[in-house]
């Protein structure tokens, strides 16, 4: 099997339940709202608030509004949906092609379809 050149590199994808592996958030769970491989950075859905302070506008009312922050690919691990645990995911290759993920842990096809 081909050994991965980059470490940056991340098989996340949007849709997926990620957890968090440090910070104050450490433990907590959430689905991967949006996926920036460029800044190696991942938006997931309730977690990392930021408060914006905003000033009123024709569009909202002004005042303090929560929004997820970037957390960093790194701080993020991909929960499995078959063993429910964090977990590395490998590419396996099935017959065709078509390249889905599987859990290293469980051996499962994390993909659907
Ligand atoms: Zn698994």
């Amino acid at each position: 099997m081909a050994v991965e050149p980059s470490p940056v590199k991340s098989r996340i994808r949007k849709g997926d339940t990620v957890v968090i592996l440090s910070g104050k958030e450490r433990g907590k769970q959430g689905k991967v709202l949006q996926v920036m491989p460029s800044l190696s950075k991942v938006v997931v859905e309730k977690l990392n608030l930021i408060k914006r302070h905003t000033r009123p506008s024709k569009l909202n009312k002004g005042g303090i509004i929560e929004k997820e922050g970037r957390l960093a690919l790194s701080k993020v691990m991909v929960v499995c949906p078959h063993c429910a645990k964090p977990s590395r995911l490998t590419v396996a290759v099935l017959e065709g092609g078509r390249r889905l993920r599987r859990c290293k842990r469980c051996d499962e096809i994390v993909d659907k379809g």
